[in-house]
């Protein structure tokens, strides 16, 4: 079997998680949401109540257990022991992990987890920069987006299926600021790899996306034997 590093970037609400997983599931490859191991260390700052600077948070770092757990074709998120998986999809959570995914020691230590679990292959990341600084040299990367009020629309899907409130204007505003501070930062932001496969899914629905990501899978497998 090809053992392939498949790196699936984008901003929140892009359809990334939910193709990383179906195309792992395809492929039998690991899925690894490298958002939920930033929100893990989100919820450990919301819990500690600690500045958000490199100071305080370095610390909590370093008595800190991110782990993740293959739970079917999913991932379990576990921080210090604890399943965390339903605790970090929250909008506070993803508006900490965004103020934390900023500093120096966060993304220094995040990444290098990353590495060390992507490194074997055969394993589909999702992210913001694992095309662009994570796996450089992944195998396969695409770059997934869809404009703001298409990604708005499925978040108040996503939240209204999990029984949350959620209002379409407020769910708006907060994914551009999101995307702003994601884009923004200094390192490792938001951004396309310049060798990456561009994906629009404004408009597509769940199955033609997969199907595409698929398509230029195999491409890339048929090209490269091993
Ligand atoms: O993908 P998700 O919305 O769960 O990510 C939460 C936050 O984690 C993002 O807004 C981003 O700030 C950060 N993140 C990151 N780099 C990654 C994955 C997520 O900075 N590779």
């Amino acid at each position: 079997m090809q053992k392939l590093i498949i790196a699936i970037d984008g901003p929140a609400g892009s359809g990334k998680s939910t193709t990383a997983r179906a195309v792992a599931r395809e492929l039998n490859y690991l899925y690894i949401d490298t958002g939920a191991m930033y929100r893990a260390v989100g919820l450990a700052v919301l819990r500690a109540a600690c500045e958000v600077d490199d100071a305080h948070v370095a610390g909590l770092l370093s008595d800190m257990s991110i782990d993740l757990e293959r739970n079917g074709d999913d991932q379990r998120t576990m921080l210090n022991g604890e399943d965390v998986s339903g605790a970090i999809r929250t909008q506070e959570v993803a508006e900490m992990a965004s103020a934390v995914a900023a500093l120096p020691s966060v993304r220094a230590a995040l990444t290098k987890r990353q590495r060390e679990i992507g490194q074997a292959g055969a394993v589909v990341m999702d992210g913001r920069d694992i095309g662009s600084n994570v796996f450089p040299d992944a195998d396969v990367k695409i770059f997934m987006t869809a404009d703001a009020a298409e990604r708005a629309r499925r978040r108040v899907a996503e939240l209204h299926g999990r029984g949350q409130a959620a209002d379409f204007d407020v769910v708006l505003a907060q994914i551009r600021e999101r995307d702003g501070r994601d884009a923004g930062r200094e390192i490792a932001p938001l951004k396309r790899a310049d060798d990456a496969v561009d994906l629009d899914t404004s408009g597509m629905g769940i199955a033609e996306q997969n199907s595409r990501v698929l398509e230029i899978v195999r491409r890339k497998m048929v090209g490269k034997k091993d």
